[in-house]
């Protein structure tokens, strides 16, 4: 039996939701198909076990299982330049995806290369110039370090017990949102004075540095993009300010590295987070490209100044969730719930 959704309109909205996997899953068939993961640090399990804040990382052999998993199934990892390539190519059957790892800590370096390395296949690194400057402090990170080594913190003025992985993450949670809510920059001073932390040594605790900049310049599986000065929300600024963000770490790495930087992501990179104007700025800027973390696969046409990436967090640990990404369900799911 043949039905015809254009004899039958379907008006109810639940039903039409039914229809629009079908033509996803034919697309997927015939089409390009390239999805752009991003993530932001990378944990070995049995530190991931304990982190207060380990929804912000991803566990390495659950990576390390995925590039496999991508391997075994005929997906090509490869770089933001190349997805371009392909994209505009678009090859029927084509099937890719590319990895960012955004901000760059110290764990870019020490454990995520090394393991693209292992695996033979590409990374990017979108590279928040203010953390090698050593000008932006890595509030959080610094946060959840001090919680994770100690069995107590004082926090303005009064100290709590921190003992188990559980009130560590609760700890970590409160205080954090606090401080996002309200000059996070400020909290931290009075956080390390009441703790004795030197802010400066905890900064390159975690930090990637331009010397570790330097040694994967030249390697052929590293791709260098630019992520903002100050990890700044663009979409808040005044064009001018937003544009010294965005050519302003542009102009850095090409300085400092020498590499030509096409490639720009930015911070936060939702629907409230960077719009048109954005957009318009980062191609005014000399970049080849933008990514945001709207959720979706990229295809032939795809405009490349919105690029969706999907991002993977800590609680993603199974290649169930991650082909259901591959397939463009869960981008689906997103922009129904609203979730873009
Ligand atoms: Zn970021």
């Amino acid at each position: 039996m043949v039905t015809s959704s254009a004899a039958s309109p379907v008006r109810r909205p639940g039903a039409e939701m039914l229809v629009r996997p079908v033509g996803a899953a034919v697309d997927a068939v015939l089409g390009t198909r390239g999805c752009l993961f991003t993530f932001h640090r990378a944990a070995p399990p049995a530190l991931w076990e304990r982190l207060p804040n380990r929804e912000f990382y991803l566990d390495l052999d659950f990576l390390d299982r995925l590039l496999g998993y991508l391997a075994a199934t005929g997906w090509s990892v490869v770089t933001i330049a190349e997805a371009l390539r392909r994209t505009a190519r678009g090859e029927p059957g084509d099937r890719f995806v590319n990895f960012s790892v955004d901000d760059c800590y110290r764990d870019t370096y020490e454990a995520v290369i090394p393991l693209f390395r292992r695996h033979g296949v590409p990374v990017t690194l979108f590279v928040t110039t203010g953390i090698p400057d050593g000008t932006l402090p890595l509030v959080f990170a610094g946060l959840e370090d001090v919680l994770l080594n100690n069995d107590r913190v004082v926090v303005d003025g009064e100290t709590i017990a921190v003992a188990t992985p559980e009130a560590r993450r609760a700890a970590y949670a409160r205080i954090a949102a606090a401080w996002d809510a309200d000059a996070p920059a400020q909290h931290y001073v009075t956080f390390c004075a009441e703790n004795g932390v030197d802010a400066t040594a905890m900064h390159w605790t975690h930090a990637m540095s331009w010397e570790m900049l330097e040694a994967v310049r030249d390697d052929p599986l590293v791709e260098i993009g630019g992520h903002t000065v100050s990890h700044a929300r663009i979409s808040r600024l005044p064009a001018s300010q937003a544009f010294a963000e965005i050519a302003g770490c542009r102009d850095r790495l090409r300085e400092r590295l020498g590499v030509a930087c096409d490639h720009f992501a930015f911070p936060y990179g939702r629907s409230g987070d960077c719009g048109p104007r954005d957009f318009d700025l980062v191609k005014e800027a000399g970049f080849t490209s933008g990514a945001t973390t709207r959720k979706g696969l990229v295809r032939r046409g795809q405009d490349a100044y919105r690029l969706p990436r999907v991002t993977l967090g800590g609680a993603q640990r199974h290649l169930a969730l991650a082909e259901l990404h591959l397939t463009g369900v869960s981008s689906l799911a997103a922009r129904v719930l609203g979730r873009v």
